[in-house]
């Protein structure tokens, strides 16, 4: 199959890996040119669940698009949130009548920006818990296994939806499609609209912000807003399984010493973050349902007030 995948930072070049080693046709298109060169000059390295691993993808530059002759039955979406549009523009001349979509960003509402360029009928939309880091341009750590859910948005496109299940699952990337993706979107969405912006304004790690007294309940209240606004979209969500499961991010014996992401970026890279596809989505769509969202709405400020401070590009 020939894929693109759009967004070659640590996920995209997790799955580029992935599906290039299984016999894909695969071609990376990012806007990172320093890790386009180091990729077309030696390969794009990853260290591999502990082994070094050096794969041969040609890398393009999403402006430079012009005279790249790919046709592409598949594009893999993986650009940070606030590059998806742009990335979508310069993909134009690469997206046949039949070319399938899949959108596997962090984040809610990446459906509203994709129909603008792409055939509602070729939406693909997922959610994926495979994890990946950026050691720097045309090196990337990938370790652990995860899993891929996805879900045809338009209607009788299951077999359409199965078909890119089974290439991902080819590759190892254990996809499954899904009957429910929204639910499954919106609960790791509570997950990183609480660890990642707090954690992030508070310079700690998920078990010490857990252990703090006011972690319950500010967690509680994140959480029932983005609940809330779900709910104004027919997707229903168990309360008190989703605060169980961010709960699960406490713990000091698996995960809670680790910083979420959006720390990583902002704190460590100085980079931009995603909170308006986070918390930020919840707080337009809330304005759009009527739902109060002023928990949500003060972090999303926070962040964006550490962005300016930090002069985060
Ligand atoms: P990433 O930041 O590694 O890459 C995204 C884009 O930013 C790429 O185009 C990359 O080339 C560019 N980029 C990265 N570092 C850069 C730098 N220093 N200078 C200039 N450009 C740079 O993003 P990611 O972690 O691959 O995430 C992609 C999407 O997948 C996001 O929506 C994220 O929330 C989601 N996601 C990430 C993980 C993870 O473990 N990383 C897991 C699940 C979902």
């Amino acid at each position: 199959m020939n894929i693109v995948i759009a967004g070659a930072g640590a996920m995209g070049s997790r799955f580029g890996i992935m599906l290039k080693q299984a016999g894909e046709n695969v071609i990376l298109v990012d806007g990172w040119q320093q890790h386009i060169d180091e990729i077309n000059q030696n390969g794009l390295k990853a260290n591999f669940n502990g082994q070094d691993v050096t794969e041969f993808i040609s890398a393009y530059n999403q402006n430079d698009l012009s005279d790249v002759d790919f046709s592409a039955d598949l594009v893999i979406l993986f650009t940070k949130a606030m590059q998806l549009d742009n990335m979508l523009q310069s993909l134009d001349n690469m997206l046949g009548k039949d070319t399938i979509v899949l959108c596997l960003l962090n984040g809610i509402g990446h459906e509203d920006v994709i129909k603008k360029y792409v055939d509602y009928d070729n939406i693909l939309l997922g959610n994926t818990m495979w994890t990946a880091g950026m050691e720097g341009p045309g090196k990337v750590t990938l370790f652990g296994n995860g899993s891929v859910d996805l879900q045809n948005l338009g209607e009788g496109k299951e077999d359409v939806a199965q078909k890119v299940a089974d290439v991902l699952t080819n590759a190892d990337l254990n996809a499954r499609v899904s009957s429910d993706i929204l639910t499954s979107i919106y609960r790791k969405a509570c997950v990183n609209g609480t660890m990642n912006g707090l954690c992030t304004i508070l310079d700690s790690n998920m078990a010490d912000f857990g252990d703090t007294s006011v972690a319950k309940p500010i967690v509680q209240k994140i959480v029932s807003e983005f609940l809330a606004v779900a709910r104004a979209e027919n997707v229903f969500l168990d309360e008190e399984a989703v605060i169980e499961q961010i709960n699960g991010c406490f713990n000091r014996e698996t995960i809670g010493l680790h910083h979420p992401s959006m720390y990583q970026d902002l704190i460590i890279n100085n980079r931009l973050t995603e909170i308006d596809y986070i918390n930020g989505a919840i707080v337009r769509k809330g304005k759009e349902y009527g739902v109060p969202t002023p928990y949500c709405e003060f972090l999303t400020q926070l962040i964006h007030s550490k962005e300016e401070i930090v002069e985060a590009k």
